[in-house]
Parts: C-alpha cells; sequence; structure tokens
C-alpha cells in the first residue's frame, strides 16, 4: 500500500493516542470531539459538513455521543455501503503505575519503559523496533486511524468511488457498549431515509495471537456471543446445631459450579472452533451479616460464550443442568446423613428435600396463578424502583427482582431459579449460506491473499472476545429471544438492548485489525508494519470488493 497512507495512518494514531479516553469518564466525549475534528478537516467533510455529525448517547451520565461520517462515492449511482465501526474509549491507566502520566505519550513512554522490568518477549518486541506502546494504541486507536486514513483517501477522489462508506467512532466500548447501541437504530433511520443497501460491519479491533509463540495474524469473520446464565438458590436456612435440619444453598450452588466450570460439554463447536466452557464470575450466598444460621440463598452466575447457541437453548441446558446437580446434592446429603445417623446411633429418616429447578419465567406463571394480572404492576413498580436505585448496578437490580418475584410465593420450600443475568451479546456465524455472508467471505479471501506480505495471515470464523458487532444482528427465531426477555428480569427497562432493529439489520460483521499484544496491560502495544502497511491494505480490498 501507498507509504503516504502508513504515515497518515501513524499520524492519526498518535493524535488519537494523545488525547485520554479512558470508558466512562468525561474524556471520552473530548476524544468523540477530537475523531469529529480530524474527520473535519478533509475536504470532503468540509464541502459536505452535514456528512459528519453526532448522535447523542441517549440517558447518559457522561452525556456521551458517537460521531458518524458518511462518504459517498460519486462515480455512478449506487446504494452498496460498507459500514464501518471504531471504538474511542479505552481501559484505565492505573495499570501503568508510576508510569500512567506517559500512558499516553508513546515515545516518551518507550524510553521509560527502558527502566521498568519486563518480559523478554516484551524486551524483544522493544528491541525490533516494530512496535509502539501506548493506551489504547493497540485496542483500538490503531484501527481507528485505518479508517479514518483510508476515508481520507477515498473522500479525496471520490469523483472515482462507486458505493457508500458509513463510519462509526463508538463510545463506552470497554463499557456497555452504549455507543454501538446508539448507532444501530441510526443504521436504521439511514436505511430508510436513504436507501443503502448495508453490505457488512467491519470493526478494525484488536487482533491478538491466539496463545503464546502464534505465528498467524488472523481475520475474524463473525463474533463469539455471551450469556450470563444465573442461579438463585433458595435452601432451607438452620441453626449450625442443627444442620442437618437445613439445606445449606451454598452446596448446590457448589455443585452446579463442579458441574459447570470449565466444562467443555458446554462448549459450542462450529466449524471447529470451539468456545470457551462457562466460567463463574459470581457465587456468593446472599446473607448479610455474620450469624449461626446458615444461609437461606446464593447466587451464582457464569459467562456463558455461545457460537450457536440461543438463549432458550442455554435456558434449557442450564435448567436440567442444575436440576441433576441439585438432585446429586440431596443423595449425597441422604448418603452423608444415614453415616451420621449409624455413627451416633440414631435412627436415619430419609431428608425431606425434594430437588427441583425453574426458569424464572416459570416461577413467573406459579406466581400469577397465584396473585393474578396484578403480578404485572407490581414487578412493574419494583422493576421503576430498582432502576433509580443507584448503590446496584444492572446485575444487582436484576437479582432484586427474582428475589421479590420469589418472595410473593406461597412455596417456600427449596428450588432453584434459573434466569439470565445482562448483559447478552448475541453470536454472529457468518456460515456463507446467504448472498451477503458469502460475499463478506470472497471479499476478505480475496483481500488477504492478493495482500503480499511475510505474515502468516488465517481466517476463523468466530472472534473470540465480546465485542459491538455482536449488536449487527439477532438471533430470528422468535422462541430464541423470547426465552431471553421472559427470563432476563427487568428487560426493557433494568436493560436494553434494539433487539427488532438488531434483527431488521441482520448483517454479516468482520473484525480485521491491527495486530499487537498484552491488550488492556501496561505493555500494551501495536506492532506497526503489519498495522500501518498491511493492515490497510486488506481493509481497502475488502471494502472496494464489497462495493464492487
Ligand atoms: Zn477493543
Amino acid at each position: 500500500m501507498n507509504a503516504d497512507l502508513s504515515k497518515r495512518i501513524k499520524e492519526i494514531a498518535l493524535e488519537l493516542v494523545a488525547q485520554k479516553s479512558i470508558v466512562e469518564t468525561d474524556d471520552e466525549v473530548t476524544m468523540t470531539e477530537k475523531v469529529y475534528e480530524i474527520m473535519g478537516r478533509m475536504d470532503y467533510f468540509k464541502k459536505h459538513p452535514e456528512k459528519l455529525y453526532y448522535v447523542p448517547v441517549k440517558n447518559d451520565r457522561w452525556n456521551r455521543k458517537i460521531v458518524v461520517a458518511i462518504v459517498n462515492g460519486e462515480k455512478a449511482p449506487s446504494k452498496k455501503t460498507v459500514v464501518f465501526i471504531g471504538h474511542t474509549d479505552t481501559v484505565g491507566i492505573s495499570d501503568y503505575g508510576n508510569l500512567s502520566e506517559y500512558a499516553t505519550k508513546p515515545e516518551v513512554l518507550a524510553e521509560k519503559l527502558k527502566e521498568v522490568n519486563l518480559k523478554q518477549e516484551v524486551l524483544d518486541d522493544m528491541a525490533s523496533g516494530k512496535y509502539l506502546f501506548g493506551r489504547g494504541i493497540f485496542d483500538m486507536k490503531s484501527g481507528d486511524a485505518n479508517i479514518m486514513a483510508i476515508m481520507e483517501m477515498i473522500s479525496a477522489d471520490v469523483e472515482n468511488f462507486e458505493g457508500n462508506i458509513i463510519f462509526a467512532a463508538v463510545c463506552d466500548e470497554e463499557g456497555n457498549s452504549s455507543g454501538m447501541l446508539a448507532f444501530v437504530p441510526e443504521l436504521i433511520r439511514l436505511r430508510k431515509e436513504c436507501g443503502y443497501d448495508y453490505q457488512a460491519v467491519l470493526d478494525p479491533d484488536y487482533i491478538a495471537p491466539a496463545y503464546a509463540g502464534d505465528p498467524n495474524i488472523y481475520q475474524y469473520i463473525g463474533t463469539v456471543g455471551k450469556l450470563m446464565p444465573t442461579f438463585f438458590v433458595v435452601g432451607k436456612e438452620t441453626h449450625v446445631g442443627e444442620s442437618f435440619s437445613g439445606l445449606d444453598p451454598n452446596q448446590v450452588a457448589a455443585e452446579i459450579t463442579r458441574r459447570l466450570n470449565l466444562n467443555p460439554e458446554f462448549s459450542d463447536v462450529v466449524e471447529g472452533e470451539v468456545t470457551l466452557p462457562p466460567i463463574t464470575l459470581k457465587q456468593r450466598d446472599l446473607k448479610t451479616e455474620y450469624s449461626v444460621q446458615t444461609a437461606k440463598s446464593t447466587i451464582l452466575f457464569f459467562n456463558y460464550a455461545t457460537h450457536c447457541s440461543t438463549p432458550s437453548q442455554v435456558m434449557d441446558k442450564m435448567v436440567k443442568a442444575a436440576q441433576e446437580c441439585f438432585e446429586e446434592v440431596v443423595k449425597t446429603l441422604n448418603e452423608r446423613y444415614e453415616k451420621f445417623c449409624h455413627m451416633s446411633s440414631r435412627d436415619y429418616v430419609a431428608l425431606p428435600w425434594k430437588a427441583r429447578t425453574m426458569s424464572y419465567h416459570d416461577l413467573y406463571t406459579a406466581v400469577k396463578k397465584e396473585i393474578g394480572d396484578k403480578l404485572d404492576d407490581m414487578v412493574a413498580e419494583v422493576v421503576k424502583e430498582v432502576v433509580a436505585d443507584e448503590r446496584y448496578d444492572s446485575r444487582d437490580k436484576t437479582l432484586k427482582v427474582v428475589e421479590y418475584v420469589h418472595s410473593l410465593w406461597s412455596d417456600k420450600d427449596p428450588v432453584v431459579i434459573v434466569y439470565l443475568t445482562p448483559p447478552y451479546y448475541p453470536h454472529i456465524y457468518v456460515e456463507g449460506s446467504r448472498d451477503n455472508e458469502k460475499a463478506l467471505l470472497e471479499a476478505v479471501n480475496y483481500a488477504v491473499s492478493t495482500t503480499k506480505c511475510d505474515y502468516s495471515l488465517v481466517q476463523k470464523k468466530f472472534l473470540p472476545c465480546i465485542s459491538d458487532l455482536s449488536y449487527a444482528s439477532a438471533p430470528k427465531e422468535k422462541e430464541a429471544l423470547d426465552a431471553l426477555k421472559q427470563n432476563m428480569p427487568g428487560f426493557g427497562e433494568i436493560y436494553d438492548l434494539p433487539l427488532e432493529d438488531m434483527q431488521a439489520l441482520d448483517l454479516p460483521v468482520a473484525d480485521i485489525g491491527s495486530y499487537g499484544k498484552d491488550a488492556h496491560q501496561f505493555t500494551e502495544r501495536v506492532e506497526t508494519v503489519y498495522s500501518y502497511e498491511v493492515l490497510p491494505e486488506i481493509l481497502y480490498k475488502t471494502t472496494m470488493e464489497l462495493l464492487k
């Protein structure tokens, strides 16, 4: 690719990095304005200022916004459009310790890092002269710079460009994706108003080695999804002096963890690509004080990655697994109690526990049967209260609703309630069975195979980390999303997604991004030869192929 473009990408990347933009701070807004300023310097946007504008994030504490920039080719009329997204926020800088003031100054940082103890690999990379260090330089301001420089180049010669490019520089990717979620309805609006025919969403977010010593650089066509199946375990409290009279919810929770945690039985496998198995993100009983009374209830939830499982399928699998775990606990308790009775010369009578597991939706239905339709209003009221309560995050808010609904039930016996904790990221599988999927796969394949370089470039189907790309689509099966809405308490209030818009977009996605290492660590660094010389060529060719 031409040397001027590479130089320009580096320039823009450094300009973006110089502006601190830690997620959920006011700096995110300044950052967005910086992107607007850089784009605004381009002749094309000076001539067409209406094609560069902000879209605000709704009800946002920091008043964040995204920048949308549109280039319309003038060579021949075409509705074909490639959508680019790039996030402009970064994670914090506390990991830099006493070097944090240099986190946004790659040149000084490189010098200062020489005074720190570093792994051999980092030292080698440093000595190679190919790497730049700094917060956000890899995740993902070098990716943003690629899009911006390519748009600058294309827009400077717009008479010879056919098709359209829409770029959104989005905020809050490292947080709750509120930037992307503001962009999705904007894409729908633009399509209605201008008739754009979207081909795909491309996101040049960072690409890391998949394992230590991995020689490949990946292009991911599609993305992993994520759900958080949650178990609200109601046991039976007791005094520790009569411990066999209770049912310890921690024991049921422990059994569920033993069964699910990092168990590949729950991995999704698609085209040989395997999701990481579930892992707990929280496990805790809900007793607030110390006492010799055992806990009444426990909560645990898992990060659950998906390549093909829908929310309804994950719910089914989790209800089944929890039921088996609960049965196992009842069996174990009886064996232990029998042994204990034998040792202490008492008569053994089987414990009264019955294993049972239900979805939140089933709980809701059971309570509604008792209380009637006014349950809907009562729950809506509680949802309103917890939404306003700043002590809780959306995960705790959801739990509060589950606790409330369960408290209304006349049945106080032990039970496991399975529900979904926010957030939800749909996976996007670009199978190649539809025209737009095939076109994207072919475009990337063409771009990669015709780009000469010394790197081993490998295409995969699922970006392994969750990202904004998930929101370019949503499952079309009604029952898949019904299961989500019915089992994520307060959905639409505590946590919301523009599901209908996502379904309507229904776009294939790809992450073709800059290469580097150690994102989210103080040794975050971008490899500049690939990221500034090879990547722009791949991105440019992919775009041109899609618009052909
Ligand atoms: Zn990122």
